[in-house]
C-alpha cells in the first residue's frame, strides 16, 4: 500500500491542469462508491464536528487513489481495474449500503486475489481520509474529532550540513571501500572506516531530507523516507512492513528506542554460529562505543497516555519495566515535537546517522551519494571490485550510471534489500535471502475514560521487557507505538463501514499496546522478474504462533488492569470486549482463534533482519562470523541481514554494534587504520 499525499495532488492541478484520466467514467464511479462504502455518511446524534456525516470521497480519497495507481506497475493496476468493472457490473454505484457491504464480502470470498485488492483499496481509502490534508490548512477535518492537532511548527530554516555528492552523467569512483546503505549499519561503517583514513564512498538509494523538510505530515513522510513509500504487505499478504528509505535510513525515521542485546541472544551468537566475542565483555565496548556516539540517555523519555496505562498495567500485574534510553540530544528534546519523529524530527533531536557516524564519515572525507541505487556488486576472480549503480533524481530528472572501483565493498542496505543485490550479483551461497526475520508484532487497542493524547510525546518511553524469554530464548516486548492517523485508520480492521466509524470516532479516548515478538521461523526473499526482490513470510512455526496468541492475551490483560473500559483486537472480525458486559477470556479466546492469514491476524514488523546471516556454514549463512562473505573476499555484510537470529530486541543497537565489530574487521583486511579508541575525526 503506497501513501499519496492529498496535497501534492491538489498541487499538480493546480500546476499543469488535471492529468489525463486514468479510469473510465464506470471505474471512476465504482471507485467511488467503494470508497463511500469503506467510509459512508452515517447519521449520528453526536455529529456537531461532521466526523460521521463525512464521507472517503468528501475528502477526496478516490482523486487520491486515481493518482496511486498511476504509479503502480501495469500487472498491478490492471488487476485493480479489472476488480473496479466487476463492482461495477454489481450495481455498487446504485445501491444501498447495506447491499454494498454484502457485495464486498462477497467478492472478497471470490478469489485471494479479489480479497487481496480490495484490502488494497481499503488501505488506501484509510490512508487518504484520515491522513490526507487539505493544502490551504494542512489539516484534516477528521482529526478534530481526536484532538489531533496535526503539524504543530513549520520546519525550520536551517541548512544541510552534508552535500552530497552529485554525478554529472556517467560516473566513475575510487575507493578503499564502497559501503551501499547508509543507515543503522551502513552509516556506523562508514564512519568508523572513514575515521581510521579509509577513501570511503557510500551509496544510498534514497533521499537527502534534515529538520527543513520535515514538515510532521505523515503522507509526505510515507512518500519521501520510507521503503516503497510507506506500509507494504509481504507477498502472501501477512505481515504489513516499514523500513527507512532516504539518508540514515531507518535511524531518521525510527523511534530511538536504544535496547542492548540480550545475553542469550549473544550467547547464541556466539556458541552456535561462531561469532567469537559477541559474548564476552568485548561487545559490550563496541555497545558502548556506539551508545556513545548516538547520546542514548533515559532523560527525555516521557510517558504519555498510551505509556502511563502500560505502566500502570505492568505494575498492578507485577510485571516489570523501564523507561526507554533513546539516542537524543536533550538539549534539544521537546516532548511535543518528538511525538512526531517518525515522519522526521524537526527538532534536531534525534541523533540518527546523519547526525553522528554519516557526518563523521563526511567530515572524514567520505564522498556521499544520495539517490543512487546499488545494482551489482564487481567481484573478480572471486573477490570484490567494486559496485554499479544507478543515480535517479525525480526533482531534477537527472540520471547517471555511478561505477564505484574499491576492493571492500560493505553491504548494508537493510535486510529488505542486500539479498536482492548479493543475487543480482550472483554471489553469496545458497542461504542469501533465507532466514529473513520480521519479529512478527501484533496490537491490541484499548479505550479509556480519558483523552489519552497519544499524539504528545515519544513514541517510546517505556518497556515491559517481563515476557522477553517465555520459551527458550523466544518471547515478546510489550511497546508503545507511534500516533499516526493513516495507520490507525487502515489498521482497524473494516467489518462495515458503521463499525469501523464507531471505533475511530473514539480514538481520542484510545491508546494502542504492542507486542514485538522474537520469530524462531523465518520467511524468505527471492528475486522478482523486475530484479526487486519479493519478500515472503508465512507465520507457521508452532512456537512463534504460541508466542503470538500468548502475548495477544498479556495485551488484553494489560488493557483491563490499566482500567480500559472497552479493548479491540487488530483482527479480521474484529473482536470486541467491553467492561461489566463479558468475561475478558472469552475475548482473549476469540481472539487468540483468528488465523495468521490474509484478512485475519494484523501483523506488523518495523524489524528486518537475518537475511544474509552470519555463521561459519557456507551452506546455511552467507559471511563467515566477521562479516565477510564465505564465497567473495572483500564483500562484508554490514547491516540488520547479518544478525544470525533475532535480537529480540528493537534492533538498531545491535545492528550498530555488530556494524561497528565489522568495521574493525574491515580496517584490518584493508590493512589501514590506527587504534580505533584513539582515532580522532579527519578533517573534510
Ligand atoms: C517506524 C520505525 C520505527 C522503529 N523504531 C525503532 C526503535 O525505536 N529502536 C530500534 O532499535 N529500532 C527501530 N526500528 C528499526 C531500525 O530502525 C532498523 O532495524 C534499522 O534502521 C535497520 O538498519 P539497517 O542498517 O539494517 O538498514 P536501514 O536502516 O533500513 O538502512 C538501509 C538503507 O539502504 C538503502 N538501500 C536499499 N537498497 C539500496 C541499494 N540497492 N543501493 C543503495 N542503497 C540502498 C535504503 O534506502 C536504506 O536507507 C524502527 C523502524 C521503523 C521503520
Amino acid at each position: 500500500m503506497a501513501g499519496e499525499n492529498l496535497a501534492s495532488v491538489t498541487q499538480v492541478e493546480a500546476d499543469g491542469g488535471p492529468p489525463a484520466p486514468l479510469l473510465t467514467d464506470t471505474q471512476q464511479a465504482a471507485l467511488r462508491a467503494l470508497c463511500d462504502t469503506f467510509v459512508p455518511s452515517v447519521e449520528h446524534p453526536d455529529d456537531a464536528d461532521g466526523f460521521w456525516a463525512r464521507t472517503a470521497t468528501d475528502g477526496g480519497a478516490d482523486q487520491g487513489i486515481e493518482q496511486v495507481l498511476a504509479t503502480l506497475p501495469d500487472a498491478d493496476r490492471a488487476g485493480l481495474l479489472q476488480l473496479l468493472d466487476a463492482l461495477f457490473l454489481q450495481n455498487i454505484a446504485n445501491v444501498s449500503q447495506r447491499s454494498r457491504e454484502q457485495i464486498l464480502r462477497n467478492v472478497a470470498l471470490a478469489s485471494p486475489e479479489a480479497g487481496a485488492g480490495l484490502a488494497a483499496l481499503s488501505g488506501l481509502t484509510m490512508f487518504f481520509t484520515y491522513g490526507g490534508v487539505d493544502p490551504q490548512t494542512g489539516q484534516n477535518p477528521n482529526w478534530r474529532r481526536w484532538g489531533y492537532p496535526g503539524p504543530v511548527s513549520p520546519p525550520p530554516d536551517v541548512s544541510k550540513p552534508i552535500e552530497p555528492f552529485v554525478p554529472e552523467g556517467d560516473t566513475e569512483l575510487e575507493a578503499d571501500v564502497c559501503v551501499v546503505g547508509s543507515g543503522a549499519g551502513g552509516g556506523v561503517i562508514a564512519g568508523t572506516l572513514a575515521k581510521q583514513g579509509l577513501k570511503v564512498v557510500v551509496l544510498e538509494a534514497g533521499g537527502y531530507y534534515n529538520e527543513s523538510d520535515f514538515n510532521q505530515l505523515e503522507l509526505w513522510a510515507y512518500q519521501n523516507l520510507y521503503y516503497r513509500g510507506g506500509p507494504t504487505p509481504t507477498a502472501e499478504q501477512t505481515i504489513s512492513m516499514q523500513a527507512g528509505s532516504n539518508l540514515g535510513g531507518g535511524t531518521t525515521v525510527n523511534w530511538t528506542n536504544c535496547l542492548r542485546t540480550h545475553p542469550w541472544v549473544r550467547a547464541q551468537w556466539a556458541q552456535e554460529f561462531g561469532l567469537e566475542g559477541v559474548d564476552t565483555p568485548d561487545f559490550d565496548r563496541h555497545l558502548d562505543v556506539v551508545m556513545e556516539r548516538i547520546s542514548a540517555n533515559d532523560r527525555c523519555s516521557d510517558l504519555n497516555g498510551p505509556h502511563q496505562r502500560i505502566k500502570e498495567g505492568s505494575e498492578k500485574l507485577g510485571h516489570h519495566v523501564h523507561v526507554c534510553v533513546r539516542n537524543t540530544d536533550e538539549s534539544k528534546y521537546s516532548p511535543e515535537l518528538a511525538a512526531y519523529m517518525g515522519f522526521g524530527d524537526q527538532t534536531g533531536s534525534k541523533q540518527s546517522t546523519t547526525k553522528t557516524f554519516l557526518q563523521d564519515a563526511y567530515d572524514a572525507g567520505a564522498d556521499i551519494v544520495a539517490r543512487c541505487s546499488a545494482r551489482r556488486v564487481i567481484a573478480k576472480d572471486g573477490r570484490a571490485a567494486g559496485v554499479e549503480a544507478q543515480y535517479a533524481d525525480p526533482v531534477t530528472g537527472r540520471e547517471a550510471r555511478v561505477t564505484v572501483r574499491a576492493p571492500q565493498v560493505v553491504v548494508a542496505a537493510g535486510a529488505l534489500e542486500s539479498p536482492a543485490l548479493l543475487m543480482r550479483s550472483e554471489i553469496g551461497g545458497p542461504a542469501v535471502g533465507k532466514y529473513l526475520r520480521l519479529h512478527p508484532t501484533v496490537a491490541v487497542f484499548g479505550m479509556y475514560d480519558e483523552d489519552q493524547k497519544a499524539w504528545w510525546g515519544t513514541p517510546q518511553a517505556l518497556v515491559n521487557d517481563h515476557f522477553a524469554d517465555v520459551e527458550d530464548g523466544y518471547g515478546f516486548l510489550v511497546e508503545g507505538a507511534q500516533y499516526a492517523p493513516a495507520i490507525t485508520g487502515a489498521a482497524v480492521p473494516w467489518t462495515s463501514g458503521y463499525r469501523h466509524k464507531d471505533v475511530l470516532s473514539k480514538n481520542r479516548f484510545g491508546a494502542s499496546f504492542i507486542a514485538v515478538t522474537r520469530d524462531r521461523g523465518h520467511g524468505w526473499i527471492e528475486l522478482g522478474p523486475n530484479g526487486e526482490p519479493v519478500h515472503h513470510y508465512v507465520i507457521e512455526d508452532e512456537l512463534d504462533q504460541r508466542n503470538l496468541r500468548h502475548a495477544i492475551a498479556e495485551l488484553a490483560r494489560l488493557h483491563e488492569a490499566a482500567g480500559a473500559r472497552e479493548i479491540f483486537h487488530l483482527a479480521g472480525g474484529l473482536p470486541h470486549w467491553k467492561r461489566g458486559e463479558d468475561g475478558l477470556e472469552r475475548f482473549i479466546a476469540e481472539a487468540q482463534g483468528v488465523p495468521f492469514v490474509a484478512g485475519g491476524q494484523k501483523v506488523f514488523t518495523a524489524h528486518q533482519m537475518g537475511s544474509c546471516r552470519m555463521g561459519t556454514d557456507p551452506e546455511t549463512s552467507v559471511a563467515g562470523p566477521y562479516g565477510e562473505l564465505h564465497d567473495t573476499a572483500g564483500v562484508w555484510i554490514g547491516d540488520g541481514s547479518a544478525f544470525p537470529t533475532p535480537s529480540g530486541t528493537n534492533p538498531m543497537i545491535s545492528i550498530m554494534a555488530l556494524a561497528h565489530r565489522t568495521a574493525e574487521a574491515v580496517v584490518e583486511a584493508a590493512g589501514a587504520g590506527r587504534p580505533l579508541e584513539t582515532a580522532a575525526p579527519q578533517p573534510a
